[in-house]
């Protein structure tokens, strides 16, 4: 046979081009098998991070929520043990732990489904539940959710495959009559649901190329979303009064207090009745059987109160006063909070029944000007935020280099 090339090697011993390109084939094939297997284990996640590891890292960036904390920590170190060992769980299924996290707006929900995504180096996506529509109605496609977390994993598909989809305002989709479908069938809510239990539960679904218009243009992506973890989250307004009415509690008027008659279990408030709900009461506020069925692990969180939203401020690895303070500090300048300061935006924050949500529009709102001049003015070196400047009644208080005090006047006219 003939050939192109043939290359020398020591000893006179030859190859031919036909074998350089044979072995290269071979060589490539074993690569990419590695890579495969180490994204794997990557995704796995599991095998590098126990669950006390993946508390502790949550930890690092939320503020309380302990009990959401250990079930999280627990059922994704299940999860991603139970993708890693497929094979040798071959004789018994083990069900994915598909998540629900009951609790106000602006307690950490979304925040704990990105801490985790962001632990184990997975793709991650935010859906809102409330944007979903049955398919062939005006509105997002469920599909659009994979399309998504696709794109978040560079078109990788098999990465995708391992993610972790946070779908918020589940509760907003539930059914309005509640457990009681017969009352007044309330056909958006219960197609939204079962469009969502088509891709929580474990299946292949087809995804179009151009994220779930209705028209798609090129062929179809096939993902399988198996081992996909579905945290859902929702504010559940009222579900307390569900878990009351079933454990025979009756609040009296006006009182958000509890009061046990007899039962074994005995919550202290109104948001301590939430730790104790089941299935059955998350099909009463209006979950189709089928969701909560492939939502095993549902926790509740706690509203954050005024000593948790100063902790948010100022505990977490990335707090928003440590961020300002570093961003500033790049250019020559020391920003501080003063303890009054901070305690004023925790009421405003209070105020706003937003949770944690607010703080950071609050500090956002009182920096701007800060930030708007500092870049250009070279005598500012302190910036001091007490609660005056919180409530909007002065601007934060700017000092030079000896510490002087910069009037509000110099700040404007160096505009
Ligand atoms: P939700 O419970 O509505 O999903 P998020 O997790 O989106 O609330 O919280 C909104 C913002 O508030 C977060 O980005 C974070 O900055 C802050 N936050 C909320 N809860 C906490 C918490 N427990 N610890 C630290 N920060 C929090």
């Amino acid at each position: 046979m003939h050939v192109n090339r043939l290359i020398a090697g020591p000893r006179n011993v030859f190859i031919c081009d036909e074998c350089v390109k044979m072995c290269q084939g071979i060589l490539d094939g074993e690569r990419r098998q590695a890579s495969e297997k180490q994204r794997s284990a990557q995704a796995a996640g599991a095998k590098m991070y126990s669950p006390r590891a993946i508390f502790k890292h949550l930890d690092e960036y939320v503020v309380g929520q302990d009990a959401a904390k250990r079930t999280l920590s627990v059922a994704v170190y299940n999860h991603y043990k139970r993708i890693e060992n497929k094979g040798r769980l071959a004789d018994v299924e083990v069900s994915k732990s598909n998540v629900l996290l009951i609790g106000p707006t602006g307690c950490g929900k979304t925040l704990l489904a990105q801490t985790l995504a962001r632990l184990l180096d997975v793709p991650f996506c935010i859906a809102d539940a409330t944007a979903l529509t049955e398919a062939g109605y005006v509105g997002e496609d469920v599909e659009t959710i994979l399309w998504r977390l696709i794109q978040a994993a560079d078109n990788d598909i098999s990465r995708a495959q391992h993610g972790i989809v946070y779908i918020d305002e589940i509760d907003k989709i539930a059914r309005k009559s509640g457990a009681n479908p017969s009352i007044t069938r309330d056909v958006s809510g219960e197609g939204v649901q079962q469009a969502l239990l088509k891709i929580i539960e474990g299946n292949v679904v087809f995804v179009p190329p151009d994220g779930g218009r209705k028209h798609p243009q090129g062929e179809m992506l096939k993902i399988d979303t198996t081992d996909i973890l579905f945290i859902c989250g929702g504010a559940f307004e009222r579900l307390d009064e569900v878990i009351a009415e079933r454990i025979g509690f009756r609040r009296r008027m006006g009182l958000p207090g509890v009061h046990d008659n007899d039962g074994p279990q005995k919550p202290a408030s109104k948001d301590d009745l939430l730790h104790y709900v089941t299935p059955d009461d998350l099909m009463h506020y209006g979950l189709i059987p089928e969701l909560v069925g492939r939502l095993p692990v549902t926790v509740s969180l706690d509203p954050l109160d005024a000593k948790a939203l100063m902790d948010v401020l100022t505990q977490p690895k990335n707090a928003i006063t440590k961020q300002y303070q570093r961003l500033l500090s790049l250019d020559g300048v020391e920003l501080i909070f003063t303890e009054d300061g901070l305690r004023a935006a925790t009421d405003e924050a209070l105020k706003l029944e937003t949770g944690a949500r607010g703080l950071r529009a609050i500090i956002e709102r009182v920096l701007l000007d800060v930030m708007y001049e500092v870049p250009s003015r070279r005598d500012i070196r302190r910036v001091v935020v007490d609660a005056t400047a919180i409530r909007g009644q002065s601007s934060p208080k700017l000092y030079d280099y000896t510490g002087r005090l910069l009037g509000m006047d110099q700040l404007d006219k160096a505009a």
